[in-house]
């Protein structure tokens, strides 16, 4: 997998004000969705596109365009759906599936509860939302999912994560053969034991839209 940790001061800036425990919601939800349109910028650099020529008022310039099938954007719900508009800003024309994932508490492993994809994903290009890689297993569950639907190029975006979780996901690529990206905002020390990221910010789905019990 290669994994590209945004380095730019913008993005450590509002990164860093989304880790104060003291952000507010409506604050943190305006700013995940603003890091997550800078950390789109670098995901999309191998997005693909044909050529297309078109008229100026002057003459006739060769550009791209988004090619088709139009790339997927797939939120984990429910954290990764904070991270949606933001994509949407820089991708607007793109096609969007969910996948319900939930960690077991107990087992810290990942279960899929809903989904809502295109049968056929030959040929799409995947970008996958969520904002905490920690133990990877959610992130490996949904890779799994995309590759068995025919997918041929994941990108996994997210706010932070964890050495822990990038290695467990290096490990299980060892048999996938589709190429896998992941870009975030930070790559942080470690998990505690209740498998949250040291430093981090805490859930994120509970500071996205508060606690559910
Ligand atoms: N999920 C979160 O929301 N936060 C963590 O620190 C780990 C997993």
């Amino acid at each position: 997998m290669h994994v590209h940790v945004a380095d730019h001061p913008l993005i450590s800036h509002k990164l860093t004000v989304l880790r104060d425990a003291s952000t507010d919601s409506p604050t943190f939800r305006r700013l995940a969705e603003e890091l997550v349109t800078l950390l789109a910028y670098e995901a999309t650099r191998d997005v693909r596109v044909e050529p297309v020529t078109v008229t100026t008022p002057v003459a006739q310039a060769d550009g791209v365009r988004l090619s088709t099938p139009r790339p997927l954007v797939v939120p984990i719900l429910r954290a990764g759906l904070g991270m949606l508009e933001g994509m949407q800003r820089l991708l607007p024309t793109a096609e969007v599936g969910f996948l319900g994932m939930i960690r077991n508490e107990e087992t810290l492993l990942a279960e899929t509860y809903a989904e809502r994809l295109p049968d056929d994903l030959s040929g799409r290009q995947c970008y996958v939302l969520d904002p905490m890689l920690a133990t990877g297993g959610t992130l490996v569950d949904a890779i799994d999912f995309l590759v068995r639907r025919g997918t041929d190029h994941i990108t996994a975006i997210t706010l932070l994560a964890a050495p822990e979780g990038v290695a467990h996901v290096e490990a299980q690529l060892a048999e996938v053969d589709v190429p896998v990206n992941l870009v975030t905002a930070g790559l942080d020390e470690r998990l505690d034991d209740n498998g949250y990221i040291v430093p981090g910010l805490g859930d994120a789905g509970d500071r996205l839209y508060g606690v559910v019990d």
